[in-house]
């Protein structure tokens, strides 16, 4: 599919780049394209203008702020993967970011992009969700931070508006560094099926993909979580307001079945024991 004309522009900072859309108007901010060009090209999207914020150095950074770690939005899934910082202190980021597509994928992609694209069967919005990040928003009118519960509001629909840029991620150092993700898919590089994220230690979090309209943070197995409860009830109170569907891929049920036994594997393999 070819995707429908548009004019190209590219932003040289992070308020050319808000000032571009709001000249503009009927825009989109390109980073990786990874998710946006193929939604252009099945002309889910049509914008009349691309503007591409893909090389704003300022927005590509991993740095120790002493109580969290900061990553700017337009860091490649690849240097997540590859950061010594982030293994030492977020594992769990690092390696979830190496879990997504292949290494084209990661080579491109972005986690700003991923997060605003904010798809339920992502990895980096779940990864975000179990870590208790903040998102920081930039506009005409300023920053404001944004809890990642928060963040994701409807299917492919984030807390960033039109022309607003995320421009950084927050993630809180904790004791403690165990944790694990859980990834069911069927060929190596595909999109999850089902997948959870799990971090253990203070404020601890439990999050799910593809278990409903939008990144799914599991409020109530968390709490169980945090109050040491048995692994077999943490899974069965990881199902609380999701939302599964049936699809070519699994029915609701088997989508159900999964996130348990990946609850219960994800629990195990990060040493969580009540
Ligand atoms: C073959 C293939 C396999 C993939 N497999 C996986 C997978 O297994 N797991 C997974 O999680 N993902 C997967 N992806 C998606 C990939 O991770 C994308 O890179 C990511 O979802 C989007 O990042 P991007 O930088 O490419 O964003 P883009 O495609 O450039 O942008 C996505 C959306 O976010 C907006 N946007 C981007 N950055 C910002 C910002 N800083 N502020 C405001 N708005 C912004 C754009 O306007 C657009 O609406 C796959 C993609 C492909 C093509």
């Amino acid at each position: 599919m070819i995707p429908a004309s548009f004019d190209y522009l590219e932003a040289s900072s992070v308020d050319h780049a808000i000032a571009l859309f709001a000249e503009h108007g009927d825009a989109k901010f390109l980073a990786g394209g990874h998710s946006l060009v193929p939604m252009m090209k099945l002309r889910l999207v049509s914008p009349s203008v691309l503007i591409d914020i893909g090389r704003l150095a300022e927005l590509s950074y991993i740095d120790d702020r002493g109580d969290h770690v900061a990553v700017g939005a337009l860091t490649r899934h690849r240097e997540l993967e590859d950061s010594s910082l982030l293994a030492e202190q977020i594992g769990l980021l690092a390696h979830v970011a190496g879990q997504v597509g292949d290494p084209q994928v990661r080579n491109r992609g972005t986690i700003g992009g991923s997060l605003v694209h904010g798809d339920p069967a992502a990895d980096l919005p779940a990864a975000s969700l179990a870590l208790r990040a903040s998102m920081v928003i930039t506009g005409a009118a300023g920053q404001r931070v944004v809890p990642a519960v928060d963040f994701f509001v409807n299917f492919l629909e984030t807390a960033v508006g039109d022309g607003e840029l995320l421009t950084e991620i927050r993630f809180p150092k904790r004791t403690g560094t165990r944790w694990a993700y859980q990834k069911f898919n069927r060929r190596a590089m595909d999109y999850a099926i089902v997948a959870v994220a799990v971090q253990l230690g203070d404020n601890p979090g439990i999050a799910l993909v593809n278990m409903g309209p939008t990144p799914h943070f599991a409020v109530a197995a968390s709490a169980a979580l945090a109050a040491g409860a048995p692994a077999s009830k943490i899974a069965d109170a990881v199902l609380e307001g999701t939302g599964a569907w049936d699809d070519s891929n699994a029915t609701r049920e088997y989508r159900e079945h999964l996130a348990r036994e990946l609850t219960t594997r994800a629990l195990a393999k990060a040493g969580y024991t009540s």
